[in-house]
C-alpha cells in the first residue's frame, strides 16, 4: 500500500476559543486533484494555512509522504515540495511579473529559473506578454494566473490552491479550471479549496465537503456533484 502525499489525521485547530477544524481526516495521493468544498468560514483556509503551520494544529497530526510536518517550519515544507498559490491571489503588488515569477524560487534556489520562466510563458501566454509589468496592474484574472504560476516556480509535487476562482468572471474562471486541468494531466498533484463546487467537482478525482470545520462528506467527485445535499447548499440546487 502506498503512503499518500498529504494526509491530516485527526486534526482540531483553534483561534483562541473558536474551534476552527475538528477531527479532520483526509488525504490526498500522489497524482490526485482533490478539492475541498464548503462555505464561507467552514475552515478551509485554516486548513490549508495549518500544512505550513500557520496556525498550528492544537491536535491530531499532519503528515507530508508519511513524515510528521505537524511541528515542522514553513521553510521545511515548502522546500519539501509543498507550494500554496494564496487566497485573494496575493502577489507583491510593486514588482513586475518576472520578478514575482523569480520570489517563487525562494524554496529550491536559482538554478533553474530561466528554464522554469520559459515554462512558465508557455503555460501562460498572457503572463510573457506582461512580464515586465508591475503585478498591481493585471487585471484579477492574470494576477490569479501569476499567482499560480509562482507557486510552479517551486517545482512542487503538491500543489495546494485557496479558492482559485474567488472573484474572477466566468470565463476567466473557466480559463482558470482549464490551465488546472492541463496541470493535473501532467501528472501535477492538486489539492484545492473551492466555494465554487460545480468547477472544483468536475475537476476533481475526489472531494470532501467541509461544515463548521468538520468533514461531512466524501467521495469522487461525480459522487459529491450528484449528492442532494451537495446540490442543494453548494450547487444552487440544479
Ligand atoms: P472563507 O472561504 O471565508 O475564507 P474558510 O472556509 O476558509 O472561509 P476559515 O477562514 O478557515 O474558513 O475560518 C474558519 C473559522 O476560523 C471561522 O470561524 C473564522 O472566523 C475563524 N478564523 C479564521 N482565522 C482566524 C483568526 N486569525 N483569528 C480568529 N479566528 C479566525
Amino acid at each position: 500500500m502506498s503512503v499518500p502525499l498529504l494526509e491530516f489525521r485527526a486534526v482540531d485547530l483553534h483561534y483562541g476559543p473558536i474551534q476552527a477544524l475538528r477531527q479532520v481526516s483526509l488525504h490526498v495521493d500522489e497524482g490526485e486533484t482533490v478539492s475541498l468544498i464548503g462555505a464561507n468560514g467552514a475552515g478551509k483556509s485554516s486548513l490549508l494555512m495549518s500544512i505550513f503551520g500557520q496556525p498550528r494544529p492544537s491536535a491530531g497530526q499532519i503528515l507530508y509522504r508519511g513524515e510528521d510536518i505537524t511541528r515542522k517550519s514553513a521553510h521545511h515544507v515548502a522546500s519539501s515540495g509543498v507550494a500554496q498559490s494564496p487566497e485573494g491571489r496575493r502577489v507583491f503588488p510593486d514588482m513586475s511579473v518576472e520578478e514575482n515569477l523569480l520570489m517563487g524560487t525562494i524554496p529550491i534556489g536559482m538554478a533553474h529559473a530561466d528554464e522554469d520562466l520559459k515554462r512558465m510563458f508557455e503555460l501562460f501566454p498572457r503572463l510573457r506578454e506582461r512580464r515586465n509589468q508591475r503585478a498591481m496592474t493585471l487585471s484579477g484574472g492574470e494576477q490569479q494566473m501569476l499567482a499560480i504560476a509562482r507557486a510552479l516556480m517551486s517545482r512542487p509535487k503538491l500543489l495546494l490552491l485557496d479558492e482559485p476562482s474567488l472573484g474572477l468572471a466566468p470565463i476567466v474562471v473557466r480559463q482558470i479550471f482549464q490551465i488546472l486541468r492541463e496541470l493535473a494531466s501532467g501528472g501535477m498533484t492538486l489539492f484545492l479549496v473551492e466555494q465554487n463546487a460545480n468547477h472544483a467537482l468536475r475537476l476533481s478525482d475526489r472531494g470532501y465537503v467541509m461544515v463548521n470545520g468538520q468533514i461531512r462528506l466524501s467521495g469522487s467527485g461525480e459522487e459529491l456533484l450528484g449528492d442532494p445535499e451537495v446540490r442543494s447548499a453548494y450547487l444552487g440546487g440544479h
